[in-house]
C-alpha cells in the first residue's frame, strides 16, 4: 500500500497543487507619450493612463522624436541645434516565447548626447541608429543593444559630400544616399542615386540611380527609397549581392509630383508613401501593378501606420480631419474632425498637428489649441484630450503590454 502512494499517488498529488504559492500574473499595458516644443527646448512625457503626472526633459532646442531599439529609447534629434539628445522610456521588454515580459522605471535622460552638423533623417535596422548629419557629409550610427541600456556606441559612414541624405543599415554594410556634383548657386546639392558599402565604409557598387532620393523605409524583404521618377526598392539577392528595381509610377498618375516620405508596414509587404501633397499611395513590389493611388480631400500634414490594425494608416489633412485610410482596397473608410484647420502654406516647420499610435489610440497634437487629442482607433471617435503646457508639436510612443512575474 505505501510503495503505491509513493509512486503514481505523490506524482498527482504534486500536481494537484500550486507550485509556487506566490506566484502572480500580472497582465500589464502602458503607454508612454513624448511630446516635443514647437519652440522650447523641452520634451515632456507622460503615461497615457495616468497623464497628469508630467516628466520635462531639456534639450537644446527643437526636437523631433524617434522610438528607437524597441521602445526603450528615444531619440530627439535637434536639427537646428546640432545636437541629438537620447531619452531612456523606462519600458522595455524581454520576449518568453508567448507572451512578453514588461519592465518600467522612470523615464530617463541619456547624459551624454550626440554633437552633428544639422542632423537630419533618423532610420533604424538591424541594430543600428543611422541619423544623416546633412551638412556634415556623414552619418552617426548609434548601436540599439548598448542603447537600449543606457551606453551610446557609436561610429561614423561617410557620404561623398555633404547632403539633406542617408545611410542604410542593408546587410552586412551600408547603402548610402550620394549627392550629384553640378550643385546650383545657393542649393543643396542634388541626391542623385544610392550606392553599397562595405561594413568599413568603402563603396562596393556603382551608383544606382534616384533622382531628388527622399524618402526611406522598411517592409518585409524590401528597402523603398522616393525618387522622381517612381520608387526605388532594393532586395537582397543570394550571395552578397542587393537587387534594385525602379517602380515607376504609373502613366495614370498626377505629372510632376513624387513620393517623398515613405513608411514600411511591419506585418505584411506594403509601403505607404506621400505622392505630391494631395495623395497617399500603397506600394506593394510583389503586385502588378505596384502602386495604389489615394486622393485626399485637402493637403496632406502628417500621416501614420497602426500596427496594431494593421490594415489601416491614419492621414491628417488640413482641414483638420483624420483620414482613415484602408491598405488593402486603397481608400478612405472614415474621416472626422479633429482638429481645427491647420494651413499647409506658409514654413514647412510652422506648428501643425503630428500623429502616433498608442494600442488602440490614436494621438494627434493639437500646437493651437495645447492639446493632445486620444481618438479610439476600433470607433474612429475622440475619447478625449490631454493639456500639454507650451506648443505640443511632435511627438513619439513607446509601450505596450506584457506581463510582471
Ligand atoms: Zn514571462
Ligand atoms: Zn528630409
Amino acid at each position: 500500500m505505501i510503495k503505491k502512494l509513493s509512486g503514481a499517488g505523490l506524482l498527482a498529488l504534486s500536481f494537484g497543487v500550486p507550485v509556487y504559492a506566490d506566484h502572480h500574473n500580472e497582465d500589464i499595458t502602458l503607454y508612454r507619450v513624448f511630446v516635443g516644443d514647437h519652440q522650447a527646448g523641452q520634451v515632456t512625457a507622460f503615461n497615457l493612463n495616468q497623464p497628469d503626472k508630467k516628466w520635462t526633459f531639456k534639450t537644446a532646442g527643437q526636437v523631433k522624436l524617434y522610438p528607437v531599439a524597441k521602445g526603450s529609447a528615444i531619440a530627439a534629434i535637434q536639427s537646428d541645434d546640432n545636437q541629438v539628445n537620447f531619452i531612456r522610456s523606462g519600458i522595455s521588454f524581454h520576449d518568453h516565447g508567448e507572451h512578453s515580459d514588461i519592465e518600467i522605471t522612470a523615464p530617463e535622460a541619456v547624459s551624454l548626447s550626440l554633437k552633428g552638423e544639422r542632423p537630419f533623417h533618423l532610420i533604424e535596422h538591424d541594430g543600428s541608429i543611422s541619423i544623416n548629419m546633412n551638412k556634415g557629409s556623414y552619418a552617426t550610427i548609434v548601436d540599439s543593444h548598448e542603447l537600449s541600456e543606457g551606453n551610446v556606441e557609436y561610429r561614423i559612414i561617410m557620404q561623398n559630400k555633404a547632403h539633406h541624405g542617408v545611410v542604410v543599415p542593408w546587410a552586412k554594410g551600408w547603402i548610402t544616399s550620394v549627392a550629384g556634383d553640378v550643385v546650383e548657386e545657393g542649393k543643396a546639392p542634388p541626391r542623385i542615386g544610392v550606392q553599397s558599402l562595405s561594413k568599413e565604409g568603402n563603396p562596393t557598387s556603382k551608383l544606382t540611380q534616384c533622382t531628388n532620393l527622399h524618402g526611406e523605409a522598411f517592409s518585409g524583404k524590401y528597402l523603398a527609397f522616393g525618387c522622381k521618377s517612381g520608387v526605388l526598392v532594393a532586395k537582397k539577392s543570394k550571395g552578397a549581392t542587393t537587387n534594385y528595381r525602379m517602380l515607376t509610377y504609373p502613366d495614370n498618375f498626377p505629372e510632376g509630383e513624387m513620393t517623398g516620405h515613405l513608411l514600411g508596414v511591419k506585418s505584411y509587404q506594403a509601403f505607404l508613401g506621400s505622392y505630391g501633397k494631395n495623395a497617399v499611395v500603397v506600394i506593394d513590389p510583389t503586385a502588378t501593378p505596384a502602386f495604389s493611388l489615394i486622393e485626399l480631400p485637402f493637403r496632406r500634414v502628417d500621416f501614420i501606420l497602426d500596427p496594431v490594425r494593421i490594415q489601416y494608416g491614419y492621414v491628417m489633412t488640413e482641414d483638420g480631419r483624420i483620414n482613415q485610410v484602408n491598405l488593402i482596397n486603397a481608400e478612405i473608410e472614415k474621416s472626422f474632425q479633429v482638429t481645427e484647420p491647420y494651413s499647409m502654406d506658409g514654413h514647412w516647420n510652422n506648428p501643425r498637428p503630428r500623429l502616433a499610435v498608442a494600442g488602440n489610440e490614436l494621438l494627434v497634437t493639437d500646437p493651437n489649441s495645447g492639446l493632445i487629442h486620444r481618438v479610439n482607433t476600433e470607433t474612429m471617435e475622440e475619447i478625449g484630450s490631454i493639456e500639454v503646457d507650451g506648443v505640443p508639436y511632435n511627438i513619439a510612443v513607446a509601450g505596450g503590454s506584457g506581463m510582471t512575474h
